[in-house]
């Protein structure tokens, strides 16, 4: 897949995520996903929950407490009984809150757990251009951001939340209980609170979801200025994108701004409404001349006193738990739209393809969310053994046509065949072993050379690998200029490599793999010279006596393959060898001569032979 591909496809993964319409409207609940620790959860509520209660109850003790303090006769002993009791009670509290959270981090860890497990199992299974449309930053957004998002809701906020349900609740019955009189002022004092806060966040729902998605054009933005990158600086001064990227980021900005704002204003709001002393004030103005006239008495004022801050401060975490729900929510979103992608079905025993030949039996394809087929009714047969270069303007299907080979998606009619076997009639592992395939993007593991280049097939010998990499050109590279030669980490200790050193790697793990046919997405389009010499060693060693499905972008390479296949706008347009599709001088004929002015003029100009500007033309 060329970068501008990628580039595109980070944008259209932005316009189309990877979800059914239904999941889109329906809110996937944070609950039903957390629900796999939802045990530990409930036991971690429940702890905490008791604590709450032996908290008030250490409160409730200074009914006694105060009674003695007023008492003629007051009895020392059992004034500090009572007193180290209800210090006992604080302390048992606190324990049960320390355990609440001991559990809930517990549980968070497992939750993120199961959940990168199941996910990372599920994407293995789902089609592979799925992941590779939506790009790798969307996936490590899932896997790693949002999975990490639920373990600190799970962790910091279900104890939290357990409590901030139960505590308004007993403290409002405790003290209608008490003096339903105070009881009552309380509520008034409460629901005013309420309403005030409700104000401040009127349309926090609002403003969070444009900050949401502000934020992720910014990351789509970046995510194809940086993938694209190597074609920007090519072909413009960048300008373009980078004018995208400031927009998103100015409009990320303002929303921004309106949000701290908004939520700041909203955060004083709460912290004044429900701070203890507005509520303990308002107790005393109206308790003390009940107390005077003699309707209360002491210890039940003092002990409403006190009561008091524990109704308003349980009222706080309520601003920051609405906004951890809806964090938690968007991530719970994201992770529910990849749980709902289709697992492409797989056979569980497989028909073994009969030899390496290829065919496309009328085709037709069309990506999720696009109004146009990317490929209508193609067809095309490519004998064992022999090359075939896939030619045709950007966007006519050439790469659409490569991933279909390879299962990356499944067409929606017709046929894809290798050795006269669909390839739905295949085991993964039949598919891996009878097609290899080297794409523009090299990947490598962050492990050894070895283990990187062994990837293809595990059981094989360092012989084979060195081998492997000898064919790929990579050996010598390898031996003299890395630190540890074939033990060298990847990305470790000045063992970066180049675009070309890596792609000669892949090379070489393509080869080891060894599979009887082999796609192509032309490799070498940005190499500097010596890599691109190297590198075509490297792909000739690789071909030899494969089935080869070149994507060609350069003209310049395909001139010897067996049969070139013309793609425009989704069609075959003509097939045919080069000399055959020259003297019928339609569609190639035409990208052929107009590809040749250009290397004419690149002659003239720089006299240095064809240059990737030239041949971009050729490209269409
Ligand atoms: P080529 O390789 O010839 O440049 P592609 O196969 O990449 O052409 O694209 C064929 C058509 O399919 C284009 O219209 C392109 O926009 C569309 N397309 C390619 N990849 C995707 C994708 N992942 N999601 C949606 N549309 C895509």
């Amino acid at each position: 897949m060329s970068p501008t591909l990628a580039a595109r496809n980070a944008t259209d993964e932005l316009a189309a995520s990877p979800d059914s319409e239904a999941l889109e409207r329906s809110e996937p609940s944070v609950w039903s996903v957390i629900a796999p620790v939802g045990r530990e959860i409930r036991l971690g509520m429940v702890v905490s929950v008791v604590g709450l209660a032996v908290w008030l109850g250490s409160i409730m003790m200074f009914l006694p407490i105060v009674g003695e303090l007023v008492a003629d006769d007051r009895d020392s002993q059992r004034l500090v009984t009572l007193l180290a009791m209800s210090f006992g009670l604080v302390v048992v509290s606190l324990v049960c809150r320390t355990i609440a959270f001991r559990i809930s981090h517990l549980a968070a860890f497992r939750l993120e757990q199961v959940l990168r497990t199941e996910l990372t199992t599920h994407l293995a299974k789902v089609p592979y251009g799925k992941v590779l449309s939506a790009g790798s930053g969307a996936i490590k957004k899932v896997i790693v951001d949002d999975v990490r998002a639920l373990h600190v809701f799970v962790a910091d906020s279900t104890p939290t939340y357990a409590r901030v349900f139960a505590a308004p609740l007993v403290t409002i019955v405790l003290m209608f209980v008490l003096d339903w009189r105070l009881a009552l002022v309380s509520l008034v004092v409460l629901f005013v609170g309420l309403v005030a806060m409700s104000f401040a966040f009127r349309d926090a729902d609002t403003v969070r979801r444009e900050l949401d998605d502000a934020n992720e054009r910014v990351s789509g933005v970046i995510n194809e200025y940086v993938q694209g990158m190597q074609v920007v600086r090519t072909f413009d001064d960048g300008s373009g994108s980078f004018e995208r990227y400031r927009t998103a980021l100015r409009e990320m900005t303002e929303v921004l701004r309106e949000w701290t704002g908004r939520s700041r204003f909203g955060g004083y709001v709460a912290k004044t409404v429900f701070a203890a002393l507005p509520m303990v004030i308002t107790l005393i103005v109206v308790g003390v001349p009940m107390y005077r006239n003699g309707s209360i008495d002491l210890q039940t004022l003092v002990v409403m006193l006190m009561l008091a801050p524990t109704l308003t401060e349980s009222m706080v975490p309520i601003v920051w738990l609405q906004q951890a729900i809806v964090d938690a929510a968007a991530s719970v979103k994201r992770i529910e739209r990849w749980r709902a992608v289709e697992v492409l079905p797989e056979v569980t025993v497989g028909v073994a393809p009969l030899d390496a030949s290829v065919e496309l039996r009328n085709v037709t394809f069309r990506y999720e969310g696009r109004r146009d087929d990317a490929l209508t009714g193609v067809s095309l047969q490519a004998p064992a053994g022999t090359v075939t270069a896939l030619v045709g303007p950007s966007g006519s299907g050439k790469s659409t046509a490569a991933q279909l080979l390879l299962r990356f998606w499944d067409p929606d009619d017709g046929q894809v065949l290798i050795g006269g076997v669909d390839l739905r009639d295949m085991t993964s592992e039949q598919l891996s072993r009878t097609v290899g395939f080297v794409f523009q993007t090299p990947f490598l593991l962050a492990d050894t050379i070895t283990n990187n280049i062994r990837l293809a097939r595990p059981d094989a010998s360092d012989d084979d690998v060195e081998r492997a990499a000898r064919a790929a050109h990579a050996h010598d590279f390898i031996v003299d200029e890395l630190p540890d030669g074939y033990d060298t980490v990847v990305g470790e200790r000045g063992a970066s490599l180049s675009g070309g050193q890596r792609q000669r790697i892949t090379i070489a793990r393509t080869i080891l793999q060894d599979a009887p046919v082999i796609v192509l997405d032309e490799a070498t389009a940005f190499a500097d010279p010596d890599n691109e010499a190297k590198i075509h060693l490297a792909l000739a060693a690789l071909a030899q006596g494969k089935t080869l499905i070149v994507v060609a972008h350069r003209l310049s390479t395909v001139r010897d393959a067996h049969q070139i296949v013309v793609l425009d706008d989704g069609r075959v347009s003509e097939s045919g060898t080069h000399a055959e599709l020259v003297a019928a001088g339609g569609r190639y004929a035409r990208l052929w001569s107009s590809f040749n002015r250009a290397r004419d003029w690149g002659v003239r100009t720089h006299g240095d032979g064809p240059s990737d500007r030239s041949t971009t033309t050729a490209r269409g």
